[in-house]
């Protein structure tokens, strides 16, 4: 028996909102099905979330922190505005990077404040499918949407990543368990092979799984190119790759027989020897594939918006990442122009960081001189980047607090329902109004 002094908790006096058909910004599945219940400002059940976005949701909680912060000492949001504008203006080499973590509207403000200053464009895309956006440049992408995966895809090959933890609602909501116009019977009108250097949980989900021997899957790639195409291939494929040919030539046969296939492919391909050689590969396997029957290839995306933030700046500047607007007109150039190799080699003089972390993830050089140089950061937390800008902006979080677009993997824009108002200005806001100060300065300055 409670005494007559208990106070009730604190969440029985909130307001409690069920917010219907919510999307889930954790993972490039970007599920835009979740059914939450929000009491005051947290989110206490998100149903049809899987177990990462469960801790995406449950575990949001609003910051207290100062809405911004110059030099460490706290600041007004105005004088932050000018501050930062001063630094982006007046650099010679300023870079903006990161991209992943926020809106498509967000991510457009801030391709047009780099190409305002002349400076050079990256996203994390750089540093995980950067290799697949170089491919895609050179041999196209024959594509399709998940919801073509799940309405026809007879044939899956999961190759280099382990969707059962990096994605854990694909086998379920879009590839391989559920039913679709075409394939019934869902799971049993469906062939999944994972192809990978090591068992993992997705192996189980598999019918046939593939171990082939690391920094291999160029080799792989080619040989089931040229079976597919009736060019003898040698023994010697079996040493390298560890798969007997006798079992390529079965797969590859079975592909060709598949009324859709779809390889998607994980940083296990991009990221091992080869890198963008090995997404062209697969590309151009899917293209070959064609002239038999219907293939398609796509990428496994990982952060919950990296895609738009690659549809932005291509539609804006004709190249996905590593972009350079120094000269007025883009320029691509991975390696030259891509943030981690640009900072390590201490090229760039400022920094405007949206949504990202590369304190915690860059090479040591490159981390070196970003914390040397005068930066402008935007997250929701205090990270490691925020922690060492001359700038840092406490920003809500998308999808969670603010409204916008993001892409899902398959390149399909997805509308945000927030669930409730963070105290924070949302990045769109705050960069809108950093591109207007530095118009105005620029204006000032040429008369
Ligand atoms: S699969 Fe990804 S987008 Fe879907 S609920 Fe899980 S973490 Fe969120």
């Amino acid at each position: 028996m409670s005494t007559v002094n208990e106070a009730p908790p604190a969440a029985e006096k909130a307001e409690v909102k069920i917010v219907k058909d919510a999307t889930c910004t954790f993972c490039g599945c970007v599920c835009d099905d979740m059914e939450l219940t929000v009491v005051g400002d947290h989110i206490t059940k998100a149903k049809n979330s899987c177990v990462l976005g469960k801790a995406w949701f449950l575990n949001h909680h609003t910051e207290d922190r100062p809405d911004a912060m110059i030099e460490g000492q706290p600041a007004t949001y105005e004088q932050a505005i000018e501050r930062a504008a001063d630094i982006l203006c007046n650099a010679t080499y300023p870079l903006t990077y990161g991209l992943s973590d926020t809106t498509c509207e967000a991510q457009r403000v801030a391709v047009a404040i780099t190409d305002w200053i002349g400076g050079c464009l990256d996203t994390t895309t750089s540093v995980c499918h950067g290799p697949s956006g170089m491919a895609f440049q050179a041999v196209g992408e024959v594509t399709c949407t998940l919801g073509e995966v799940k309405n026809r895809a007879d044939f899956l090959i999961f190759w280099g990543g382990n969707p059962a933890e990096s994605h854990p609602r694909h086998f379920t909501k879009y590839s391989l368990m559920p039913k679709g116009q075409f394939v019934p019977n869902g799971r049993k009108d469906r062939t999944a092979v994972l192809i990978d250097v090591r068992k993992t949980k997705s192996a189980k989900a598999a019918d046939i799984f593939l171990q082939l021997k690391p920094r291999s899957d160029f080799e792989l790639c080619w040989a089931m190119r040229a079976l597919a195409k009736g060019v003898e291939v040698d023994t010697s494929i079996e040493e390298k790759t560890g798969i007997s040919l006798e079992t390529l030539t079965d797969l590859v046969d079975r592909m060709k027989k598949a009324k859709f296939g779809v390889i998607l492919f994980g940083m296990g391909l991009t990221m091992t020897r080869g890198k963008h050689l090995n997404s062209e590969a697969v590309l151009a396997l899917a293209r070959d594939l064609n002239k038999y029957t219907r293939w398609a290839a796509k990428p496994m995306r990982g952060h919950g918006n990296v895609t738009g933030a690659d549809n932005v700046v291509t539609w804006s500047t004709g190249y996905p990442f590593g972009v350079n607007l120094g000269r007025g007109y883009p320029r691509f150039n991975p390696g030259e122009f891509t943030s981690s190799d640009l900072l390590a080699r201490k090229e760039a003089d400022a920094a405007l960081i949206i949504a990202s972390d590369p304190m915690s993830n860059f090479s040591q050089p490159a981390r070196d001189h970003l914390a040397s140089i005068k930066s402008v950061v935007l997250d929701p937390k205090l990270s490691e980047t925020a922690k060492v800008a001359t700038v840092a902006f406490t920003t809500a979080t998308y999808g969670i607090n603010t409204p916008g677009t993001v892409y899902r993997m398959d390149d399909v824009p997805i509308p945000l329902r927030p669930a409730f108002e963070s105290p924070y200005r949302s990045d769109f806001e705050i960069l809108k109004a950093i591109e207007k100060r530095i118009r105005e300065k620029q204006r000032e300055k040429n008369g």
